[in-house]
């Protein structure tokens, strides 16, 4: 297949050449203006940057290759959607028992299987509206969604235990949260504690330019315990409202694109990663590409354990197909056709291996005689 320079291809999309270069350094690609990126890359970094991609005849000038549709996703496709909610805050101010007591309390498991499954994330319903709880240590969440310059969470939800107060790693929560632009709702939890000092908290939480709602400010406090299950309706009314004024829509109609939240290697499975859909569906039989792993979906797996044919915006859902395991973080794309898949991981992985070599400070003879 042939190649483009980075500048054509801006030139095409009608972007900056900046912008192409930021995406390529997202995918761990240090380019120039006038370097030449290969039809795989460019598609990738043209649906990143919310353009539809087809490719055309593949034996054209690579000036025909591909043809470049911006998607602004037309207003009367997008849907609203759930929102994605990660839990942060200090070791054992509550977050794991926070998360625990919503899934008990709200998730209810399926006639089918049973069980509700331990997949990294999972769904509630409430009010018939359908929210989705990140399950994953939430600062190396954050930490490795924005390295690659993802954004996955809607909205935070700060855990400040009541008896202990703000301490460094809410502070550090906080500060991540920020940055990410992401709106906090604070959990005010262990109020069943005799030593409970919610006014304490909320003190506190002043110094770090969050001022609670009822002293005057814009932050939602609401006092929960996670032990006694109570406090969770109100906390799920609160997510509910902020998603709402943040009206988060999404096109379940394009190609579908994410983030891999959770990965491992099964025996009899082979690679099961657990991905979130960020924009479009993910649909049996689809490509996808995830680093330098492809996948041809073989089959879905939801968090309460039933397979599903489908998976839209904001679902958690586990992916059978992979052809190695990919890193927590990762962005995956689809893409329409199983070559492009394959021919992007195997660039990847060449790079990879090229990038340990040179880090081990070895060079392979192919190296070596190609110089000469
Ligand atoms: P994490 O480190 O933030 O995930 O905190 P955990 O969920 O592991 O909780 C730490 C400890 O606090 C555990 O012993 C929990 O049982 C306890 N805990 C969590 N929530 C509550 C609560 O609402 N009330 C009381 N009394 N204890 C709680
Ligand atoms: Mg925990």
């Amino acid at each position: 297949t042939g190649s483009l320079t980075v500048k054509d291809l801006a030139e095409r999309m009608g972007v900056k050449s900046a912008e192409i270069i930021k995406q390529l350094m997202f995918l761990g690609i240090m380019a120039t203006i006038n370097q030449e990126i290969d039809v795989e890359t460019a598609v990738v970094v043209a649906e990143e940057m919310g353009f539809r991609v087809e490719i055309k005849e593949r034996e054209l000038d690579p000036e025909e290759l591909l043809e470049l549709e911006p998607e602004e996703d037309e207003p009367e496709k997008l849907q609203s959607r759930p929102p994605v909610v990660t839990v942060l805050g200090h070791v054992d101010h509550g977050k794991t028992s926070l998360l625990d007591a919503i899934r008990d309390a709200k998730v209810t498991a399926t006639e089918a299987g049973g069980i509700t499954q331990h997949i990294g994330a999972y769904q509630v319903k409430y009010q018939q509206k359908r929210i989705t709880f990140l399950d994953t240590p939430g600062h190396e969440a954050f930490t490795a969604m924005r390295a690659r310059g993802a954004r996955i969470t809607d909205v935070a939800i700060l855990v400040v235990a009541a008896d202990d107060g703000v301490k460094p790693q809410t502070v550090e929560a906080i500060n991540h949260a920020k940055a990410a632009g992401v709106p906090i709702i604070v959990a005010i939890n262990k109020i069943d504690k005799p030593d409970a000092n919610p006014d304490r908290v909320k003190q506190q939480l002043t110094e770090h330019g969050l001022v609670a709602e009822e002293w005057g400010g814009d932050t939602i406090c609401v006092p929960v315990s996670a032990l006694q299950k109570t406090g969770l309706d109100e906390l799920l009314e609160m997510i509910l409202l902020v998603a709402e004024m943040n009206e988060l829509k999404a096109n379940p109609f394009r190609s579908a694109r994410g983030t891999v939240i959770e990965s491992q290697l099964d025996k009899g499975r082979g690679p099961v990663v657990t991905v979130l859909v960020e924009n479009g569906t993910v649909e049996v039989g689809d490509f996808l590409v995830a680093g330098s792993a492809f996948c041809r979906v073989r089959a879905m797996i939801d968090h309460k354990g039933r397979r599903v044919k489908k998976a839209g915006p904001s679902a958690p859902v586990e992916v059978l197909g992979f052809s190695e395991v990919p890193q927590a973080g990762e962005r995956f794309y689809e893409v329409p056709e199983e070559k492009v898949a394959r021919q992007i991981a195997l660039k990847r992985q060449e790079r990879k291996r090229q990038q340990e070599l040179k880090a081990s400070g070895r060079i392979s003879l192919e190296d070596v005689f190609s110089r000469i």
